[in-house]
C-alpha cells in the first residue's frame, strides 16, 4: 500500500510527529524523571525489534507522520542504534529524524549516528556543575556529556540543541552560564519548564520557573530579548539576545501548546500514546504480532487519531490543587505512565 488520506483529530490536528522510545532503561536518575530507588521495567520480550519498529514507522509515515524522534529512557543504551537510524532513514515520507539523549554515551555514537543519517540531536544538560549532576541525577559522568556535545559538533551535526529543565532550588542560578555555554559551543540552549509528568513524583508548582520569570531574569542580566518568528507547531519559542545569542523556552507547564500538538508517542513495547498525559495507550504490538496486515494497522492508526481529543497539559492548568500527576504506586502498577517509558 502506498498512500491513504491523512487523518485529523477532533481538533483538526494532523498526526505529524512521532516519538519512539527505544528503551525504558536509563543510565541516569534525574530527580524530575526517575527519583525512586527502584523501578518496574518492561519485560524484554515485549520490546519491539528493529524490524517491527521500521514497519510501524512506515505505516505511520503512510498515515501522515513526517518527523520521528528517538528517545527513551536513554536511547543510546539500545544496542546497535545506528542500524535502526539507517532503517528509518530509508522510510519514505520521513523528512526529519532526530534523537534526544543525556549525552553520556554520545562521544562513542555521534559519528556512527550521523553516518547512519540522523538529522538532528538534542542533548539534555541541566547544569554545568559536575557536583550538582552527581547530586541531582546520581551520575559522575558530567565530563562525558561535555565530550558528547563536542563529538556531536565534530561529527557534523549542525542543529544541536541543549535542553535544560530549570527548577527553582536546583539550577535557576545557572541561566547566564548556560547561555554562555550555548554561545561558546555553538549550540542552542532551550530552557524547559518543569512538568508534572508521570515520574515527577517530587513535582510542586513552587519549583516551576515560568517562561515569564525566565524572560524577566534573562532580560535583567542580558538586556532585551527579541522573539523570533518560528513554526507555530514547535514547542519552543525562540528568542535572541542583543549580542545575537539565540535560545529557546518550552513553556509546557504554564503556557501549554496543546492546540497545535501533532505529537504522539510509542513506548518501547509498542503502546501508542496520543498525549504525554494520556492515562492509557493503544497496543500496536498486539496487532503486529498477531499478523495484522498493513491496511489493518493503518486503519487502527486512523481511527485512533480521528478520535483524539487529548489536551493533557491544558487540562492540568485548570486544576486548583496541583501536585504530582501520579503517586509512586500508580506508576508501579503501570510503568507506561512513566516519562522514561513513554519518552520525553
Ligand atoms: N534520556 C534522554 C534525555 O534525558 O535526554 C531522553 C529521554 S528524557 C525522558 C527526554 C527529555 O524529557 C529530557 O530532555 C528531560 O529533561 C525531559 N524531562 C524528563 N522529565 C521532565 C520533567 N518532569 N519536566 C520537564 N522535562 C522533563
Ligand atoms: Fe534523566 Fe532522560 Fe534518564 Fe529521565 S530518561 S532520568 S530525563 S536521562
Ligand atoms: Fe500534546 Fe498532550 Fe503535550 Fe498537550 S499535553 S502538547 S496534547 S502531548
Amino acid at each position: 500500500m502506498t498512500s491513504v488520506a491523512h487523518p485529523r483529530d477532533r481538533y483538526d490536528r494532523p498526526v505529524g510527529s512521532l516519538r519512539l522510545s527505544v528503551t525504558d532503561r536509563c543510565n541516569m536518575r534525574c530527580r524530575y524523571c526517575m527519583p525512586e530507588e527502584s523501578y518496574v521495567w518492561l519485560p524484554r520480550a515485549s520490546l519491539l525489534s528493529f524490524e517491527e519498529l521500521e514497519r510501524l514507522v512506515r505505516l505511520f509515515a503512510i498515515s501522515g507522520v513526517e518527523k520521528v524522534r528517538l528517545t527513551g529512557g536513554e536511547p543510546l543504551l539500545r544496542h546497535d542504534l545506528p542500524n535502526l537510524v539507517s532503517r528509518l532513514r530509508r522510510v519514505p515520507g520521513i523528512r526529519d529524524l532526530a534523537l534526544t539523549t543525556n549525552g553520556i554515551l554520545l562521544d562513542r555514537w555521534a559519528e556512527p549516528l550521523r553516518n547512519a543519517g540522523l538529522d538532528r540531536l538534542t542533548i539534555s544538560l541541566d547544569t554545568l556543575r559536575p557536583e550538582r549532576l552527581r547530586e541531582f541525577a546520581r551520575t559522575d559522568r558530567h565530563p562525558d556529556v561535555l565530550r558528547g556535545i563536542a563529538a556531536a559538533r565534530h561529527a557534523g551535526f549542525t542543529t544541536i540543541k541543549v535542553n535544560a529543565v530549570i527548577i527553582r532550588d536546583y539550577n535557576l542560578d545557572e541561566l547566564g552560564d548556560l547561555l554562555a555555554f550555548g554561545r561558546s559551543e555553538g549550540v542552542e540552549v532551550r530552557f524547559i519548564e518543569y512538568m508534572d509528568v508521570g515520574g515527577a513524583t517530587r513535582w510542586s508548582m513552587d519549583q516551576v520557573v515560568s517562561k515569564q520569570e525566565l524572560l524577566e531574569l534573562i532580560g535583567r542580566t542580558h538586556g532585551p530579548t527579541t522573539l523570533l518568528a518560528g513554526d507555530p507547531r514547535a514547542p519552543a519559542e525562540r528568542f535572541t539576545l542583543v549580542d545575537g545569542t539565540r535560545f529557546g523556552i518550552v513553556a509546557s507547564t504554564t503556557a501549554p501548546f496543546c492546540g497545535q500538538c501533532d505529537r504522539s508517542r510509542l513506548t518501547a513495547d509498542g503502546t501508542w500514546f496520543l498525549c504525554l498525559y494520556a492515562e492509557a495507550g493503544v497496543d500496536l504490538r498486539e496487532s503486529l504480532r498477531r499478523g495484522a496486515s498493513d491496511a489493518e494497522i493503518c486503519d487502527q492508526i486512523r481511527q485512533t487519531w480521528e478520535g483524539r481529543t487529548d489536551r493533557g497539559a491544558e487540562a492540568r492548568l485548570g486544576q486548583s490543587e496541583r501536585g504530582a500527576l501520579y503517586p509512586v504506586e500508580a506508576l508501579r502498577a503501570d510503568p507506561r505512565r512513566e516519562m522514561h517509558t513513554r519518552g520525553g
